[in-house]
């Protein structure tokens, strides 16, 4: 989806000696520079800025981040710059208005999603399912765009891997294969729907390999039939390495807790991002139905910091814990 912040074959599987056949090809100091540089690399927070030239970009993902970048185009413009500015957060038409007066806002600007993490890559864009709590198809479309000659980079970003057409998942994968660089996180995952065998034989050897979680949503209630089935398939895969996006305050609070405590009792890992609204121009939860601010903060902070491994939520102090909430998908790209 970062491509648009300024807006920014055939099918066969390797198996796991395979891959390790080819990641073993790569020299070891390379690899080795591989990790360190994921090591250190981090997403900027959602708000990128760069220079080329005479021009001065600005990339924001979450609308909160508006003011911040409306105080950069003011500072670039006084060096002389010539300002352009894009993401998700201004695709909203109410949202333009924060930069239309200091900056020349959206076209396409490749590769942007490199300025907000370097190891991140992105092979398509849209999302078919269509979401309401998601920006991704107002913004990208409910078709996919592919982007088969995409950087192979460790951070794989696509919206919705699963319901891409098999044969551009084993494309992806074969990139990876043919440049020796491990996927070490596929970081929006698979959707529940999809989530098929097929996809997880697929792509078992590629993500194994880089040690990578699994990653996949629970978002809404009548997913449950899926998203069982896909805990089941995963079964014998380490607890740490599937992490299920839960949404919360998007249903009731029995509802969504019920949806957390189905991913630990099968022996899964809750992340739980508390709804906000596409346009919030503050960094707080959407409260809706009996939910509170605090009551979201509390439940994101007790799953988020696993303090349910310890203690149900009814036992959560949260004078004990005071970690930040994440926004939804963290990363700008978090939308699966
Ligand atoms: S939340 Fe995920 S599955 Fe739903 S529309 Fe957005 S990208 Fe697609």
């Amino acid at each position: 989806m970062l491509e648009k912040l300024f807006v920014p074959r055939p099918s066969r599987y390797f198996g796991r000696s395979t891959l390790l056949r080819i990641l073993n090809r790569t020299k070891d100091s390379d690899r080795t520079s591989t990790w360190s540089a994921m090591d250190k690399a981090k997403w900027v927070g959602g708000f990128a800025e760069w220079t080329e030239g005479d021009t001065a970009f600005l990339s924001i993902a979450f609308t909160w981040l508006l003011d911040i970048a409306a105080a950069r185009a003011i500072w670039y413009r006084a060096l002389g710059y010539r300002v352009r500015a894009g993401g998700p957060a201004l695709f909203l038409v109410q949202m333009k208005h924060e930069l239309a007066d200091l900056a020349e806002l959206g076209g396409d600007v490749p590769d942007a999603i490199a300025h907000h993490n370097p190891q991140a890559t992105i092979a398509s864009r849209g999302c078919p399912v269509g979401c309401h709590f998601c920006i991704v198809p107002a913004m990208e479309g409910r078709e996919f765009t592919l982007l088969p000659d995409f950087p192979v980079r460790p951070i794989l970003c696509d919206n919705n891997l699963s319901a891409l057409p098999a044969e551009y998942q084993q494309h992806i994968i074969d990139r990876y294969l043919a440049e020796g660089v491990p996927l070490l996180d596929a970081n929006s995952g698979f959707e529940p729907a999809t989530f098929t065998p097929d996809v997880y034989a697929r792509w078992a050897p590629l993500l194994n390999a880089g040690r990578g979680p699994w990653r996949f949503a629970f978002d809404e209630t009548k997913e449950s039939a899926d998203v069982r089935r896909v805990m089941k398939m995963l079964a014998n895969e380490p607890p740490k390495r599937k992490r299920v996006y839960v949404l919360i305050g998007n249903e009731p609070f029995d509802d969504c807790m019920q949806r957390i405590q189905s991913v630990i009792d099968h022996g899964c890992e809750p992340h739980v991002q508390p709804l906000m609204k596409l346009n919030a121009l503050q960094r707080e939860p959407w409260v809706r139905y009996d939910w509170t601010a605090q009551k979201l903060r509390d439940v994101a902070r007790w799953a988020n910091g696993w303090v349910w491994k310890r203690a149900p939520f009814a036992e959560y102090d949260r004078s004990l814990h005071n970690a930040r909430i994440p926004a939804l998908h963290e990363q700008p790209s978090l939308f699966a």
